[in-house]
């Protein structure tokens, strides 16, 4: 089954925004096990799509257009598509009684324009928009088949997820044995590293098939298997993880497509252990990515950004002559960090205390270059533990690699005991 993704608007062509739909929806079409060779983008103009349509059936069974549903004259995915199946369109009632609703509710006339968000293709199937007005379709036509999603994100994903996706798996993969896939999380080890660790298995691999990526400073495995029953794909799965596992347990910490943040919050919550933090280089983005996970107040009780030398001694009491002076060690230092680390923990007064302070760049401080960080884990009746860090890469990703590191050896420590 192939599947090509073709994303509408001339915004995307002039680089205005990303296409990032075409990127989610090749995710979870790989993930469906719907192979994507091509992901077209074109703009607003009708004979320039409606070509875009037909080369795309030429290639595909499957064409995903996204964009290009709204009210104004330059929405024309649905005219297109339906031009080129020779159908016409028609109102949808319950899109409409939707549209009239939401302006009955506004308080405001509807202008007539927005009727063409109710607009369906004849003989398809109109996709309800749960989080806008313009309404989707799906239609089969001459063994080919077509879905047409909104193009703002967040109208486009849920009604993937609740519309078209059931769809698929009804009217398009019915004769497919269903794949079943299971995502492994891990931390602290490379994409390279993590293959060559399992080369064999990736070498020999039929089924189920393994596929590594990187992303944000984690790296994932996809393994899949096509199954007649879900109990029957799980025994196969299963058995994989285990071989897995028993080779990288100190870096699979999920599996489920979990981040690392989420997976300390429940362990930490479980263990009723609590945690606090002092950012320097990373201005609070460890804050920031623990307090995304629900429930995490329970376990994170706060912590400070101290940026300056004289917050470091002001607000966490590290002594001056450990920050400034000839033989100083600095502020981006192992001693500091310590510092830092222990400070915060018996300040907040928490379990376990956390500190990053290092160089995110570009260029030097303290004459210590760019990707030098020094991460330190503090633990109450424990030892500090302190980790130098030489990390690659631009300021926001030596940012998130000195977060992503010190969470993957919290973890760690927080795993076993
Ligand atoms: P609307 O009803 O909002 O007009 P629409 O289905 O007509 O929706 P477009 O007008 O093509 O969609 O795009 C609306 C907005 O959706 C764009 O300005 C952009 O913010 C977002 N968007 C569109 N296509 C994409 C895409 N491929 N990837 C990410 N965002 C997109």
């Amino acid at each position: 089954m192939k599947a090509e993704i073709i994303a509408v608007g001339t915004e995307l062509l002039l680089g205005q925004i990303v296409n990032s739909n075409a990127q989610y929806l090749s995710e979870e079409l790989a993930s469906l096990g719907i192979d994507v060779y091509f992901q077209t983008v074109v703009g607003d103009n009708m004979s320039r799509l409606s070509q875009a349509i037909k080369g795309g059936a030429e290639r595909a069974d499957l064409l995903i257009l996204t964009g290009g549903l709204g009210p104004t004259q330059d929405d024309l995915t649905k005219e297109a598509v339906a031009e080129v199946l020779g159908k016409s369109l028609h109102i949808d009632r319950m899109a409409m009684d939707n549209i009239d609703r939401f302006f009955q509710g506004r308080g405001t006339p509807m202008t007539e324009n927005n009727r063409r968000q109710a607009l369906s293709i004849d003989g398809g199937t109109p996709l309800p928009n749960a989080t806008g007005l313009a309404v989707g379709n799906a239609i089969a036509e001459n063994g080919k088949f077509y879905i047409l999603l909104p193009g703002p994100p967040n109208e486009m994903k849920p009604m993937f997820e609740a519309e078209a996706k059931p769809w698929i798996l009804q009217h398009v993969l019915t004769h497919e044995t269903p794949l079943y896939s299971q995502m492994l999380k891990f931390a602290g080890i490379g994409e390279s590293a993590l293959e060559t660790r399992l080369l064999d298995l990736i070498k020999d691999q039929a089924d189920p098939t393994i596929a590594p990526y990187a992303k944000e400073g984690e790296v994932t495995i996809r393994i899949s298997t096509k199954a007649n029953t879900e109990s029957e794909a799980m025994v196969k799965l299963d058995k994989l993880t285990e071989e897995i596992a028993s080779r990288l347990s100190d870096h699979l910490y999920a599996t489920g497509d979990i981040p690392i943040e989420k997976t300390i919050i429940d362990l930490m919550t479980e263990k009723g252990l609590t945690l606090s933090a002092a950012e320097s280089c990373t201005g609070g983005l460890l804050m920031e990515t623990l307090t995304t996970v629900p429930g995490s107040a329970t376990v994170f009780l706060g912590g400070i950004v101290c940026y300056s030398n004289a917050m470091k001694e002001k607000l966490l009491n590290v002594p001056h002559d450990l920050l400034e002076g000839e033989n100083a060690p600095g502020a981006v230092s192992a001693e500091t960090a310590q510092v830092l680390a222990e400070q915060v923990r018996m300040i907040v007064d928490t379990d376990f205390g956390l500190a990053i302070t290092g160089v995110a760049g570009p260029g030097y401080s303290e004459r210590k270059p760019a990707g030098l960080v020094y991460i330190a884990i503090s633990r109450r009746g424990g030892d500090t533990k302190v980790i130098e860090l030489n990390l690659k890469g631009n300021r926001d990703t030596i940012r998130l690699r000195s977060t992503k590191t010190i969470l993957y050896h919290l973890w760690k420590q927080i795993k076993d005991n």
